[in-house]
This record gives C-alpha cells, structure tokens and sequence, in this order.
C-alpha cells in the first residue's frame, strides 16, 4: 500500500487523483506508519472510487479505522454539494444509525464486579440479542410510525427513560424530515418486533469502568472519574434499517444509469441530491436512523432495570444518566465551511463518527464549553475511549472521528483462526465476563479480529480532530 500513497505528514496520507481515471479530489486516509500496515490496497481503491462521485467536496477520506465496506469503506467520511452532489446508500450503511451510548453511573468498580456475572446474565436476558431476536414489545403500526418519526423522544414519551436522556443524544435523538411513506412494508414488518434488541454479534451492551483520566477538565464536565462504572451500548436500526436501504439500493441501481453518473464500482449506485430518488431514500433513511434510536432508548431502560434488580436500588440513585449518544452510519444535512465559506452539504459518515468542536450549536449545551463527547468501543477485551470533538476536526474531516478499532480479520478466518469457549475462558481470567447466543459468536468477536484500539484512537487524538478524555475496559459484555 506505501506504493498508493504519499504522506503528507504525520497521519495524513493522500491517495493522489491519477490513482484511478475520473476522481475529482483526491484521496486522503488517515493512519499511522503501523497502521498504514494494515490497510488493504482494495480499501485504498474504495476511498479513490467515492473521489470520483459528482460533487464531492475537498477530499474522500477514512479514518484510521478503515476497512473494506460496501461501496465505500468502512471508517469512510464524503461530503457532497446539495445541487451538484450525490446521496449514496453505500456511504451510509446497511445498519443504518448504528451507533454508540454511553451510560453513567455513580457505582465503583469494587461495588460491580462481586455481582459482574449475575448483571451479566440479568443484561443478556433482559435485552434480547442475536440476528433475528425479537423484543418482548412488539410495536403496533401507530409505535412503529412513532419510532420512525420521533426517535428516542417517543421511547422516552412511552416510558423508556426520562426526559434528560433525548438531550444527551446527537440531534436529541431524531433527525426532522422522516417520511414513513417511503418504507416498504417488509421493512416495517421487520421493524415491529424488534425495538430493544441489540442484533448480531459485533454489537453490545457493556459493563465498564473508567481506568484512565487523560484529561481532568473535561472529564468532568462529563461527569467521568476513575473507577467509575460505566456502561456502553453499540447497535443500530436492525432488520428495519437493512431492508430500507436494500430497497432503496435497488432504485438507486436503476436511477444511477437514468442519470447517466459513471460509477467505478455498482455498489456506489447514487443519484443527484436533489432527485426524487435520492430524496426518497434520504426520507426513508432518517426513518430508520431515528428507529435505531428509539432502539438504544429502550436498550438504556431495560439496562437501568437490570441494574435495580442486581443491586436493590433505584436507577436515579445510581445516578444512571445518559452521557451521550452518537450515531457512525448516517448521512446527514449539515453547514460547513469550505474554502471560506459557508455552505450545505451532504455529509455521509459510514462507519465514522461526528466530533464536534466546543460552541458549536449542535453540542448538548452541558459540553458546549469543552466540544461533543466521541464514543470509540475497542472491544470485549480491549479497551474503549471516550474522546471529546475538538476545533481541528471542521477543518481536517467534516467534524469527524473514527468510530471504533475496525475489524482486521473476516468472520469466517476468524472461526477457524479462534476457538469461542477459549477465549471466553480466557477474558474470564482476565475478570471480563461474557454472554453470547454461541460460542462462534466469541470467536468472531475475539479481540484479535480488531485492531488496536489504543493506536487508532492515538492517530484522531494526534490529528487533534478528537481528543481523548477517558479509557473504559470492560467488566461484563452481553454480545449481540
Ligand atoms: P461496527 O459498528 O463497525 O460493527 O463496530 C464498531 C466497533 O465496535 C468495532 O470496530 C470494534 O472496535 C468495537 N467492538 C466490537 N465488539 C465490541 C465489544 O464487545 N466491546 C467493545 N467495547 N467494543 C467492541
Ligand atoms: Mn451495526
Ligand atoms: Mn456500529
């Protein structure tokens, strides 16, 4: 990969526009030496093929977390005009909104890990997880639409978490726009009966506790301290948002040749911004995106039960408020400046986070003063960090951060490479204990299909895009 690249300083690498016929900006990949490593020519080709998409605007990117995804990499960030550009489901995901949470607590490590296991097993049983898990709320079409429209506010509004909770979200916790007519009715039929459920195996519900402060000041405006319990959410909008964006790829497929944009590779399929198409799946995508929402809600309800019932007291009086909530699969309507002047653009962050610097209007006004709390999980037996938006990150990459390790190895290598019940035993050695549907599930999640989360989290820190505040590791993991 050396050979695909051209460092333009520490981090900072550029995939030039020759790499391949018709990119319109250049490429840019930011990593470490070591992590450039392992970066795949293939990943180095999606950054170059979302270059030549119309519109985009400065340079397609992806961060240190990148890996092969569909169409654009996994860790990607593109921002595209709203007359001249494009909005492409590739950019955004199949688990659309997927994202992160985190809750607090005022527990001490001391006070969790006698009870670890039970909290465990009471998280694993009262949050359905698995592909096709169902919830124990099965929404009626009324719900669904609510869900779609009004996100987290509805799970709240419905008795799922208090009003401070759809505060402490990014965009409170929906997106304005949702059209529920643009959602196919297998869609909503998937969508009905699986509010509350984490999903497949690479999403989680996670008992921490904050082992490292790097930064004082804003931890505690976070209301973060050491040896403090913590616990972490990572899922998205389920069989819902899978199918929306399967459907609207297949309008998408059509459309992008009735327009006559040239693609390198089909699974970019695309069509103007302003299209009918277009906004068709964008109004279905925010349908979707505020689903996944409403899902984390709920998760946070039931986790704040299971907690009452391990430890005899009142979530209030575990002080289990909602640190923050950020979405990594989305595409989203945002202001930018770029050569020195303000403007709209799509911005599609797939598999990326938003990272907002202090005063920016959309920061929850609890962190106005120090910048938007960035949640990046590493993974059942490595570390996590929460990281805080920081100035740089407007102009280096549309207000974006890496949104977790990324993965290095493939499920299926990983399955024959580990052995579920060992690594298991393995993580219970090391005082993390672990729920999961099947032990193949632990194998395709092993630590060591991940990169380190240490040295991805180091090159956005570095980058000063995101700077790091705390250090999680995990105590209890139910996977999904
Ligand atoms: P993705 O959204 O791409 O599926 O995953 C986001 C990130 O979550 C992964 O890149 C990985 O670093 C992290 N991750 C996956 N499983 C776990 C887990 O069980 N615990 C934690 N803390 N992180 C995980
Ligand atoms: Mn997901
Ligand atoms: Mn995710």
């Amino acid at each position: 990969v050396r050979s695909l690249v051209r460092k333009l300083s520490d981090n900072n690498w550029e995939i030039p526009k020759g790499h391949i016929p018709n990119m319109r900006v250049p490429g840019r990949l930011f990593v470490s030496e070591k992590l450039l490593e392992g970066i795949e020519p293939g990943t180095i080709d999606q950054i170059a093929n979302v270059a030549t998409l119309p519109g985009i605007q400065k340079y397609s990117m992806a961060m240190p977390d990148a890996h092969l995804g569909y169409g654009f990499a996994i860790g990607g960030v593109a921002a595209f005009d709203v007359e001249e550009g494009v909005i492409s489901p590739g950019g955004v995901g199949f688990d659309i909104n997927c994202g992160v949470r985190l809750i607090r607590t005022n527990l001490q490590k001391e006070d969790v890990v006698p009870h670890i296991k039970r909290l465990t097993d009471e998280l694993f049983s009262n949050v359905p997880s698995g592909v096709g898990s169902k919830s124990r709320f099965k929404a009626s079409d009324k719900e669904l639409d609510s869900a779609f429209l009004e996100g987290a506010k509805w799970a709240v509004d419905a008795g799922y978490g208090v009003e401070a909770d759809v505060e402490h979200c990014e965009g409170n916790g929906f997106l304005e726009g949702a059209d529920t007519s643009h959602v196919s009715s297998k869609a909503r039929n998937r969508g009905k009966p699986q509010l509350g459920t984490l999903g497949s195996g690479n999403h989680f519900l996670e008992v921490q506790y904050v082992d490292e402060i790097y930064d004082p000041e804003v931890a505690s405006a976070f209301g973060l301290e050491e040896g403090q319990v913590t616990v972490m959410v990572h899922c998205g909008s389920r069989g819902a948002g899978h199918q929306i964006c399967t459907d609207h790829l297949k309008e998408l497929s059509q459309a992008v040749k009735r327009y006559g944009i040239e693609i390198p590779d089909k699974q970019l399929a695309c069509a103007p911004a302003q299209s009918k198409e277009a906004q068709n799946y964008f109004k279905a995508m925010l349908c979707a995106a505020n689903y996944a929402w409403a899902n984390r809600q709920m998760i946070t309800h039931w986790t704040r039960e299971s907690f009452e019932k391990i430890f005899g007291r009142d979530a209030d009086d575990m002080e289990m408020s909602l640190l923050y909530d950020v979405a990594h699969n989305v595409a989203k309507l945002e202001e930018h400046s770029i050569e020195g002047r303000k403007k709209e653009v799509y911005v599609h962050r797939k598999g990326a986070t938003r990272a907002f610097p202090a005063g920016h209007p959309e920061v929850p006004s609890a962190y106005r003063d120090v910048g938007q709390p960035v949640l990046i999980p590493g993974s059942m037996g490595t570390p996590s960090f929460i990281l805080c938006g920081s100035t740089e990150s407007m102009d280096v990459s549309f207000g974006s951060a890496c949104h977790g390790a990324g993965r290095v190895m493939s499920r299926a290598h990983a399955k024959k490479e580990f052995h579920g019940q060992s690594i298991k035993e393995d993580l219970e050695a090391h005082g993390i204990t672990v729920r999961a549907t099947h032990p193949s599930v632990i194998a395709e999640e092993a630590p060591g299909v991940y990169k380190s989360s240490s040295e991805v989290v180091n090159v956005v820190h570095e980058l000063g895009i995101a700077r790091k505040v705390a250090r999680v590791i995990p105590l209890g993991v139910a996977k999904g």
